[in-house]
């Protein structure tokens, strides 16, 4: 067996380390919460962490679904805690935060109780943390139409659902979800709130074709999407998707200046970009929060 290649600089991340990283992982164990950072393996921990920045994880640890990138852990969850919103807020409250990145698993077993809890987290911080802004990362919810009805209606500052891949790999990469639902989610947001801002994010690195991107892209611009992210796809391990190629940043700067010809507000696009990746700032330049 060959040694693995060593990694180029640009995926060189700042070690999880500090006072800072070591008392949020604290408060989120005392409080019987869940991160995305921890549970996806995120690359970024030691710099997010670092500078209090978190994205919290509801419904549980256990995902319905078997997304072929994703190492948050699968199975058949718990019943939903009603109270993790209330605790979710009190460590928002806790770590002063003026940006809050809230996502959860998948709940396909409760669409809409999985959008109750979306909408208690977002009045919850409201009543903890005052003045601190949320995005809500949100599953399909199968499109159930109530479901994101309850999720726009509590108006995050950001209704974000990731498209993920390209339409000929979503069997393999996202093989519980449907392209055309993503995009019929983001569109039915934008038709609800006109006035909120959406968002959505890519993973490159699994096979598609540059075309394939840019055709994404556009449709995504057609729903009134504002805001884009695009990021290297990093395999977790050897049980999950291979990556095929890394892109230079080069190759992220062409492909956001593409995007942004199409009349996305903002696009946030290189190596270790990942959905919440200085979401704050994201928000801040479409000047829309
Ligand atoms: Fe957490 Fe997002 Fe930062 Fe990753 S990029 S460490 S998921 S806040
Ligand atoms: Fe991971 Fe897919 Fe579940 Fe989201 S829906 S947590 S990406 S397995």
């Amino acid at each position: 067996r060959t040694a693995p290649a060593p990694k180029p600089e640009w995926l060189k991340a700042r070690a999880p380390m500090g006072e800072n990283y070591h008392s949020l992982k604290r408060l989120a164990r005392s409080l019987n919460l869940h991160t995305v950072c921890e549970s996806a393996h995120c690359p970024n921990i030691g710099e997010c962490w670092h500078h209090k920045t978190a994205t919290f994880m509801m419904l549980g640890n256990l995902c319905t679904r078997r997304c072929g990138f994703c190492a948050v852990p699968k199975g058949r969850p718990e019943p939903i805690d009603f109270d993790e919103p209330r605790r979710v807020a009190e460590a928002v409250a806790a770590l002063g935060l003026e940006f809050a990145v809230i996502t959860s698993v998948n709940r396909d077993d409760d669409l809409v109780g999985g959008a109750r809890v979306f909408a208690m987290v977002i009045h919850e911080i409201r009543q903890q943390a005052p003045g601190c802004k949320v995005e809500v990362l949100i599953p399909d919810f199968q499109g159930n139409r109530e479901a994101i009805q309850i999720v726009v209606d509590a108006r995050p500052e950001i209704l974000n659902h990731n498209i993920e891949s390209v339409p000929r790999l979503y069997r393999v990469v996202r093989s519980g979800a449907r392209y055309e639902r993503t995009l019929e989610l983001l569109r039915y947001a934008k038709e609800l709130n006109p006035a909120g801002v959406t968002k959505s994010g890519i993973m490159v690195g699994l096979g598609e074709e540059t075309h394939e991107l840019l055709e994404v892209f556009q449709d995504l611009a057609n729903v009134g999407c504002d805001i884009l992210t695009m990021g290297q796809y990093l395999r977790p391990s050897r049980d999950h998707l291979p990556m095929t190629r890394l892109y230079t940043p080069r190759e992220f700067a062409e492909l956001k200046a593409e995007a942004l010809k199409m009349g996305f507000r903002h696009v946030e696009s290189g190596p270790l970009v990942r959905s919440s990746y200085h979401a704050h700032e994201q928000a801040a330049s479409t000047g829309l929060t």
